[in-house]
């Protein structure tokens, strides 16, 4: 690019070539403190452009589990591309071995297909939960993210007045997408039972198990299982998107720490620590609705599904993650994020709490106690989060600054950047007050 990179040329440079300036417009709003662009990673740090360097709590929305550029991963790929990058048709060994370790490791994987995205793996399991039942409508919750397919982006994160009501979170939608997707409250089982009672065309209920995409909605005792009963005595396919949870909150997803077995699971970002691969997996009979030949069936398609790249990785994160106390370490890492943030609020009397899971962790201002569903988050103090992300930005902490993501925690991060973390948070919480 020439001697005068800076952020700011790089980002002006992408204004003109890229809508908006970044692939998405949630990257983008990492511009709202100044342009950034970054040119490494690594463990649990992130280098910008200008040379500044950053503890990384945004870890590219959750896939590095392990570090940025964790070595064992990256030999693993390395050694997979002297082999071939591309070469598949018929099957590989790699695949055979990565499906049968998520059937291994998944309670609900009886059968696996590869993707390359959480999108991808939440429209196939939707297509083959319409294929079995005959049936049209989804049931999702308000405030969960399942991907920018038409089937799904639908009431992520509706405006208030449009909280209960169906609301595209994209133009140019189709209307029958939307019609086809009904949206309930999350944590609510008789809402399920009304609309079990109410439909008789459901074709899947999709959820996921910890809501993350409006920091962390966690499931009252009973409403997992609540799904698990109504669907099941429906004959309806129960989709968990595991697409966060699953490997970062357990290597064997959230389904097993909740003892509740879906029909079908979405999985993606942490396993392959930031190589693209995901995947669909579930029941055999389900599944094996797309054992056509492409003509008939259920058509699940792709030119880059299985790739070796994202397999290999998935295979080194996976042992890692089973053989090393990986999920246990960044879980009770995250848990100190959590009751250090909570003890600064308090002694800042600045109303707030510090929602989050395991390594999943989210400040939110101006709203207490326990979210329960996607209203308990709507009313959070965005300015306040802004101010906050900016004074931790400027202190070389990295995370978005969309008040209702999340931040993240990886191998890489520990004691050291927790201290620093905290004693930066004080020191922004304190200036919050005294503005
Ligand atoms: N499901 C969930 C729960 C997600 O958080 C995401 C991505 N944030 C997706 C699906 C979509 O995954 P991808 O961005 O890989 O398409």
């Amino acid at each position: 690019m020439g001697d005068d990179v800076t952020n700011r040329s790089v980002v002006s440079r992408a204004r003109a070539v890229i809508p908006g300036g970044a692939q998405t417009g949630l990257r983008a709003q990492a511009y709202d403190f100044g342009e950034i662009a970054f040119s490494g990673a690594a463990g649990a740090t992130l280098e910008a452009v200008d040379g500044e360097v950053f503890t990384d709590y945004h870890l590219a929305f959750g896939p590095i589990v392990l570090g940025h550029g964790h070595p064992p991963v990256d030999e693993a790929v390395t050694n997979t591309i002297d082999e071939g990058v591309l070469y598949g048709t018929a099957t590989t060994p790699l695949e055979v071995e990565v499906a049968e370790r998520l059937v291994d490791l998944v309670p609900s994987a009886e059968q696996v297909n590869f993707c390359n995205s959480g999108t991808e793996a939440t429209y196939h399991a939707i297509r083959l939960a319409r294929a079995y039942t005959g049936n049209d409508r989804v049931i999702k919750f308000e405030g969960c993210y399942h991907g920018w397919h038409d089937y799904v982006d639908v009431s992520v994160y509706p405006p208030q007045e449009r909280v209960g009501k169906r609301h595209p979170e994209s133009d140019g939608m189709l209307p029958e997408a939307v019609e086809h997707t009904e949206v309930l409250p999350f944590n609510d089982p008789g809402a399920l039972e009304d609309a079990f009672e109410e439909f008789d065309d459901v074709a899947a209920v999709i959820c996921e198990p910890i809501p993350h995409s409006v920091g962390c909605l966690l499931p009252e005792e009973g409403f997992l299982e609540t799904l698990r009963e109504v669907t099941a005595e429906n004959d309806v396919p129960l989709i968990f998107d595991e697409v966060i949870t699953g490997f970062r909150h357990s290597a064997r997803g959230m389904q097993h720490e909740f003892g509740v077995t879906p029909d079908l699971t979405c999985l993606a970002k942490a396993m392959g620590n930031g190589y693209p691969i995901a995947a669909v997996c579930g029941r055999e009979n389900l599944m094996a609705q797309a054992g056509g030949d492409n003509t008939s069936g259920v058509v699940i398609s792709g030119t880059y599904s299985g790739h070796p790249v994202g397999l290999a990785a998935a295979r080194e994160t996976l042992r890692l993650l089973e053989t090393e106390p990986v999920v246990e370490e960044i879980s009770a890492l995250g848990e100190r994020y959590r009751e250090g943030l909570e003890g600064l609020l308090a002694d800042h009397g600045i109303e707030g709490r510090a929602v989050g899971y395991g390594s999943v962790f989210s400040p939110q201002f101006g709203v207490t106690g326990e979210p329960r569903n996607y209203e308990d988050v709507l009313g959070l103090d965005e300015e306040r989060f802004a101010e906050f992300a900016r004074g931790m930005r400027e202190r070389g902490h990295f995370f978005t600054p969309n008040p209702y993501k999340r931040q993240h925690l990886s191998w890489a991060h520990g004691e050291r950047v927790f201290e620093t973390y905290l004693a930066d948070a004080d020191a922004v919480l304190g200036s919050l007050t005294s503005g």
